[in-house]
């Protein structure tokens, strides 16, 4: 197994249950209190550790009680921490999440995770010698992104980029990407002007779009391909893409070909629907096993 690198988001998910919201000024009594792991990068990494992927995690939480904890969590997935920084001037990554009959509403604070200076670059030039394939989001600065994609491309390391939250790129960035994995509705934020066919058509065995229920869809450089997803009854989807992601990360560092890596990531990402929580759900590289047929 080669090595994985994750740059990307690490945070808290605070999620509120309640009959409703309350008004301004007003208090409430809700229902229910719990605390996540969260983050799309920590999710992503954790993802790719319980499937036995060797992964080093690449990002900054705050100096106190909660970055503690999404340390000690990554390390309990088995994940390499010594590039998780920690800053003074800004608190840990938080997700405030209210769900009112079973609808989010969400304030997100980035907090520590925009926090990268440039000396960290430099040092993550050395770092990557070691690294097969480089796993990316859109939780921190875009500069950051546009700078990794491109050290990752000069390098040589492979790139798994997941543009979430969507947001509008360069297309000369995207041609240094290896892999792209927007789900449906980032794919039409990022290109607002081609339908899904034309998309995928562009950027053969590149661009994988997810689609819930419905799997994945790529386009091989001869025909579309779609590779359904398992069929499921779901309890909580949050976290799916993270999963898919995480398991897809695995197979192609292991060498398995794209349509292998996307089945392990459908299958990974149908198992962890089925539980509460993004992380809570992630398999084993156990349970996976027991459910591969
Ligand atoms: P995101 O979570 O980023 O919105 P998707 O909803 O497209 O992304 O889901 C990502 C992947 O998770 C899908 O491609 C599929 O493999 C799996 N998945 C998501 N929802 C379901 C579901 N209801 N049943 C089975 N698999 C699912």
């Amino acid at each position: 197994m080669s090595n994985i690198m994750v740059l990307g988001s690490i945070s808290t998910d605070f999620v509120v249950t309640a009959d409703r919201r309350p008004e301004t000024g007003e208090t409430i009594t809700g229902k229910d209190f719990r605390t996540t792991f969260g983050g799309k990068g920590a999710n992503q990494a954790v993802a790719s550790a319980r499937l036995g992927g060797r992964v080093s995690m690449v990002g900054t939480v705050g100096e106190d009680l909660f970055g503690t904890e999404l340390i000690e969590n990554l390390r309990i997935n088995g994940i390499d921490t010594s590039n998780v920084e920690r800053v003074t001037h800004l608190p840990s990554g938080s997700a405030h999440i209210t769900i009112v009959d079973g609808d989010n509403a969400i304030i997100y604070i980035p907090g520590a995770n925009n926090a990268f200076d440039s000396a960290r670059l430099q040092h993550l030039e050395t770092e990557l010698e070691k690294v097969e394939l480089m796993v990316i989001q859109n939780e921190v600065p875009q500069e950051i992104v546009e700078a990794v994609i491109g050290l990752c491309f000069e390098k040589g390391v492979k790139v798994l980029y997941n543009p979430a939250p969507a947001r509008t790129m360069d297309e000369a960035l995207l041609e240094k990407v290896t892999f792209m994995t927007p789900n449906e509705s980032e794919y039409k934020i990022m290109f607002p002007e081609l339908s899904l066919s034309e998309g995928i058509k562009k950027y053969p065995g590149k661009l994988i779009v997810t689609l819930g229920s419905k799997g994945v869809c790529y386009h091989d450089g001869a025909v579309e391909r779609n590779v359904p997803a398992y069929v499921v009854g779901p309890v909580d989807t949050t976290g799916a893409g993270d999963t898919f992601n995480g398991a897809f990360a695995v197979g192609i560092a292991s060498g398995l070909d794209i349509e292998a890596s996307l089945q392990l990531g459908n299958l990974a990402a149908a198992l962890s629907v089925q539980k509460f929580g993004a992380q809570g759900g992630m398999p084993t590289l156990a349970e996976l096993k027991e459910n591969e047929h």
